[in-house]
């Protein structure tokens, strides 16, 4: 059989392992919706505990984990701040308009965080003209900023800023343990001052379904009205729980290696004449391309999957690449060469 693909697409990619396949099998269940699962029940603690809340709720994914935390925080006709790529804004379907009926209010900042400044700036006077600003919605890492960590003193001071207008501050932590293993701290430490979080149990950590959103008990308690409301009680969920605790147990330990192979292919990439990568801004699992305008993405990603290297598009002129367990450093040469032997001007004449 031939070798699989190194699949730098997403860290969604990863697959269950043989022990968490075995977990799942082995996992004690029962209804979640009535709050019967022991499997789900220990999950959600030890999920509370890791981001340092009262409470924590398992979902089916990180999507609704954000649509259910932003429901409970807001009104319809409220408005709630963002950077102008967030997940929430940019990749859940219009979700926000859909199911809260809530607009947005997109600020602009290049590594992904607002500063203290921009979210005054943007906080709406109280005047009957406007909708009410409710809702600063940080996120840590931020993807569509290519994997870039916010350090506990920005995440404190731009919920301060929010705080201090009677905002409230989700955060948007699909790869928080990223940030964490960055930066060397705890996880608690970033979302330390916010009033509920996300944590995707199904991307680098490797569970195959499954998201945590942590908040008080009073927050969490509506967040599970809303999930039902939102169709996401699961049941037996109990064989996701079962395989989403290996996830926490052993993974973010893993992702250490993600961020140095995340370096290695950065470096690699830099040294090409058709592409421009930024080395110093490649914090975590994520490696963004872009490439010269003599080249073609689309040309690029075929030429990657003829030699076994799957990548995604993440722009006009933007290739992604995304580190996570199922790559290794075999992965990573292999995408090197391919990078190497891709000629971007094939079609023409020189
Ligand atoms: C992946 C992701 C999510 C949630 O995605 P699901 O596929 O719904 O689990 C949320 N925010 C960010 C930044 C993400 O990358």
């Amino acid at each position: 059989m031939a070798v699989p693909p190194a699949d730098f697409r997403s860290d969604t990619m990863t697959r269950p392992t043989p022990a968490m396949r075995a977990a799942m099998a082995a996992a004690e269940v029962g209804d979640d919706v009535w709050g019967e699962d022991p499997t789900v029940v220990r999950l959600e603690a030890t999920a509370a505990a890791l981001l340092g809340k009262p409470a924590a709720l398992f979902l089916p994914s990180g999507t609704m984990a954000n649509q259910v935390a932003i429901h409970v925080h807001c009104r319809a006709g409220d408005e709630l701040i963002c950077e102008e790529r967030s997940h929430v804004y940019f990749y859940e379907g219009g979700g926000i308009a859909r199911l809260s009926g809530t607009q947005v209010r997109p600020l602009v900042a290049a590594d992904g965080t607002p500063t203290p400044e921009q979210v005054h700036a943007a906080v709406r006077a109280d005047d009957p003209h406007f909708p009410r600003s409710r809702l600063l919605v940080l996120e840590n890492t931020h993807n569509m900023a290519g994997g870039r960590v916010a350090t506990p003193a920005r995440m404190a001071a731009a919920a301060a800023a929010a705080h201090g207008h009677g905002l409230l501050v989700h955060v948007d932590g699909a790869r928080l343990l990223n940030a964490a293993v960055a930066l060397g701290r705890p996880a608690s430490e970033l979302v330390a001052d916010v009033d509920s979080t996300t944590l995707c149990l199904s991307k680098g950590l490797g569970a195959p379904v499954g998201s945590v959103l942590a908040g008080s008990v009073a927050f969490v308690a509506e967040a599970r009205r809303a999930r039902k409301a939102f169709g996401g009680g699961m049941r037996q969920a109990g064989v996701l729980a079962a395989a989403a605790l290996l996830a926490l147990q052993d993974g973010p330990a893993l992702l250490v290696q993600d961020h140095r192979r995340a370096k290695v292919l950065a470096a690699g990439l830099h040294a090409l004449p058709w592409a421009r990568v930024d080395v110093g801004a490649t914090e975590t699992n994520i490696v963004m391309l872009d490439l010269e305008p003599t080249a073609s993405p689309d040309a690029l990603l075929q030429h990657l999957r003829t030699a076994g290297v799957l990548a995604a598009k993440a722009g006009p002129r933007r290739v992604r690449f995304v580190l996570h367990r199922d790559v290794d450093d075999d992965g990573v040469t292999r995408c090197l060469a391919a990078c190497r032997s891709f000629r971007p001007n094939s079609s023409s004449t020189s």
